[in-house]
């Protein structure tokens, strides 16, 4: 069963088009990876997945409704499918554990004490147990995004969205946040992770994504495209990263 669903997504910004006729589906449980150079469009289309972009030609579909910004049920497709971003966006004047109760409390309208209970959970989840009363600025980047972690798993979204997770982390702070995410993947989370980490996508992934230009120019699985990659544009962008 496809969770998410794109179909033949155009894309433009004013007269401008990034992203050129794309499709591929997720099924539940799979770790899509997206690489490929800075402009090529991947943010872009991270960002029409969840509705916080509109897109001109195709349809993407969420569990088969249809992701329109327009519509009324734009709310409830962002609520299945959470982000994470590269520069966290945590809420500064609220605690680890406020941060992530907040969305189940005021989107999701759960009881708050129900809702600080799972929060609670959630951060020992990714390790912060001890942490929950410290404000973001308390907190290093890598702990700041994996309470944003936490936040995304506290909507109980059917997938989450990371958009390079680890780009804006000191080098020796990746490895914990990674470490995070191996564990979501492990446990059947449905992700698509866009990232410079190709050990990650090699390891993690069960199928890679390279595009160019916003053009989807390969996929398949990593051990394919990131070792034995067929096209010369995709052999270009590995042997520069690698
Ligand atoms: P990536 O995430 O792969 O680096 P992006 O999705 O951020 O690429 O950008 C793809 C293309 O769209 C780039 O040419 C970028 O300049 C352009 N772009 C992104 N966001 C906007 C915007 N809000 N307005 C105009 N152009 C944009
Ligand atoms: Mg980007």
């Amino acid at each position: 069963m496809s969770i998410i669903e794109l179909k033949n997504i155009r894309k433009s910004f004013g007269t401008i088009e990034v992203i050129h006729d794309i499709s591929f589906s997720v099924k539940k449980g799979e770790v899509v990876c997206i690489i490929g150079p800075s402009g090529s469009g991947k943010s872009t289309l991270l960002r029409c997945i969840n509705g916080l972009e509109t897109y001109q030609g195709g349809e993407i579909r969420v569990h088969g409704d249809r992701v329109d910004t327009a519509s009324k049920s734009i709310r409830r497709i962002r609520t299945r499918v959470a982000m994470v971003f590269q520069r966290f966006n945590l809420f500064p004047h609220m605690t680890a554990l406020e941060n992530v109760a907040e969305g189940p409390i005021y989107v999701k309208k759960e009881p708050r004490e129900k809702a600080l209970e799972h929060a609670r959970e959630l951060l020992t989840r990714v390790g912060l147990a001890a942490k929950a009363d410290s404000y973001p600025p308390q907190l290093s980047g890598g702990q700041q995004q994996r309470v944003a972690i936490a936040r995304a798993l506290g909507m109980q979204p059917d997938a989450i969205l990371f958009d390079e997770p680890t780009s804006a982390l000191d080098p020796e702070l990746v490895g914990e946040v990674l470490a995070v995410m191996r564990s979501l993947a492990a446990e059947g989370m449905t992700m698509v992770v866009v990232t410079h980490e190709m050990g990650f996508a090699r390891e993690v992934a069960d199928r890679v994504l390279f595009l160019d230009g916003g053009v989807l120019v390969e996929q398949g699985p990593p051990e394919e495209v990131l070792s034995r990659p067929q096209n010369p544009r995709t052999q270009d962008f590995l042997r520069r990263v690698l």
